[in-house]
């Protein structure tokens, strides 16, 4: 092995991870560790629960998937093992494709389960038996209803945004999923923020839980952050201004409500901007080419609400603009997420209008920092950097109709039943039956731990 090789690998090879994942992550060109991932994966690996809190954008996803592969790998047993929550669809997707980018010199399956489009495919997938699902709680819980889905083997559960969880009145759905697993299993929950309704779920749910606490709700270091004082119609045109600024090359522009979000994006396409909306008012496949044209750089302006954007992992986001200040100081942290992410610079602009001053100061005390005050610019938008722009990007489909899809509906708040948040109908699946991890030196104790019901 050549130096530089070993350089290269030195920073995984600590955690012993099976030969078909440490390959992965190889070629996926991770070198060394995130903190976020040397925090995780060593508690993961050695069967504890663990409490991630983790700003977006730290590779958070890998620092679950990967050991969740290698526990998979070490001791092959019908699936599904691994049950991966996510709020929503685009993350879902997102979590699929990491598992399979890190899955690819191995044949653990993975399948997603979303609303907005057929079950069919999902079902025929789930017959297939899969190693790990990637779900959205409200398509899982269908499932489950008509029963099929079997998860009484799942071994490891992880929630992830599980404060995106309860804003979109998820937790009841998940709480009602939770209680479906075996009592005895591994739980990992991620958030980026830990609002009351997380530490009571985190209470319930986690054992002894490692906490991985990373930088708590503070964005990252490289993302510059700045406040223009404005309102009304003038917003559009700064916002044309901010798109053509030196060093732009792609945007999320957040609204607070769907409409608006329909509205700006169809405004900026007349003004022969690229850009697209994400809203739940779309359908499924409407918002697949939404993402999928952004992803690709067919558009370079997203305008989205807050329900679509979460989890979004689009590398080279220079900029992310709140048109609208956000309801809440989480909802800030989530949403500048999208940029900065890989600790590449960003910029992440707020317009201010008079009346939402006081949820500026919010967001200021909750991310300790004073955001800086930006003179409104001389408003010329630079024709020239737009037009060229538009010469090196692809033609652009027509958008077809939006009808609110069943992710959105599900999304609003849901009956609330009583549970315990765990436990509870499962097989009482031992994790004893595993072999132990001691071929690389490390136990299964933890994993094997006999977990009593009580709130679990
Ligand atoms: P996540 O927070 O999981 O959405 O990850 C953010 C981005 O970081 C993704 O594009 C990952 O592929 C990437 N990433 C995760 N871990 C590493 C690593 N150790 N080195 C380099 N890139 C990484």
């Amino acid at each position: 092995m050549s130096e530089s090789t070993s350089r290269k690998k030195s920073g995984f090879l600590e955690f012993d991870l099976h030969p078909k994942v440490q390959r992965a992550i190889d070629e996926a060109g991770f070198e060394e560790p995130r903190p976020i991932q040397a925090a995780c994966i060593p508690a993961v690996l050695e069967g504890d629960d663990v409490l991630g809190l983790a700003q977006t954008g730290t590779g958070k996803t890998a620092a679950f998937v990967a050991p969740i592969l290698d526990i998979l790998l070490d001791d092959p047993l019908p699936g599904p093992r691994a049950l991966i929550l996510s709020p929503t669809r685009e993350l879902a997707m997102q979590i699929h494709k990491d598992v399979e980018t890190l899955a690819k010199f191995s044949d653990v399956k993975s399948t997603t389960i979303y609303g907005g489009v057929k079950q069919d495919r999902q079902v025929t997938a789930l017959r297939g038996k899969p190693d790990i699902i990637v779900a959205c709680p409200g398509r899982l819980l269908d499932l489950m209803e008509q029963g099929h889905v079997d998860l009484s083997r799942i071994e490891i559960l992880v929630l992830d945004e599980a404060d995106h969880m309860f804003d979109i009145g998820f937790l009841p759905s998940v709480r009602r999923i939770i209680k479906e697993l075996p009592k005895d299993r591994q739980n990992l929950l991620f958030s980026a923020t830990m609002p009351r309704e997380i530490r009571g779920l985190a209470d319930q749910l986690l054992h002894k839980p490692h906490v991985a606490e990373l930088a708590h709700s503070s964005p990252a270091d490289t993302i510059e952050h700045a406040v223009f004082a404005i309102s009304g119609p003038k917003k559009t045109e700064l916002l044309r201004w901010v798109l053509s600024e030196e060093g732009f090359k792609s945007a999320i522009v957040f609204c607070n409500q769907k409409f608006r979000a329909k509205r700006l994006a169809e405004q900026l396409s007349r003004w022969g901007h690229h850009a697209v909306a994400l809203q739940g008012n779309m359908t499924q496949g409407q918002r697949d080419r939404a993402m999928n044209g952004f992803r690709n750089g067919r558009y370079d302006v997203l305008v989205a609400t807050d329900v679509a954007a979460r989890g979004i992992d689009v590398d080279h986001i220079s900029h992310v603009i709140n048109f609208d200040v956000p309801t809440t100081p989480d909802a800030y942290t989530h949403r500048i997420g999208r940029t900065g992410r890989s600790e590449r610079d960003g910029k992440a602009y707020t317009f201010v209008a008079a009346a939402d001053f006081m949820a500026l100061k919010l967001i200021e005390m909750k991310i300790k920092q004073k955001i800086e005050r930006r003179e409104i610019p001389k408003m010329e938008v630079r024709e020239e950097a737009i037009a060229k722009a538009d010469a090196a990007r692809p033609k652009r489909d027509p958008e077809p109709e939006p009808r609110m899809d069943e992710e959105e509906r599900r999304s609003r708040p849901q009956r609330r039943r009583r549970s315990s948040g765990g436990g509870g109908g499962g097989r009482g699946h031992s994790s004893s039956g595993r072999p132990g991890r001691s071929s690389s030196g490390r136990s299964s104790s933890g994993r094997g731990r006999g977990r009593s019901s009580s709130g679990r």
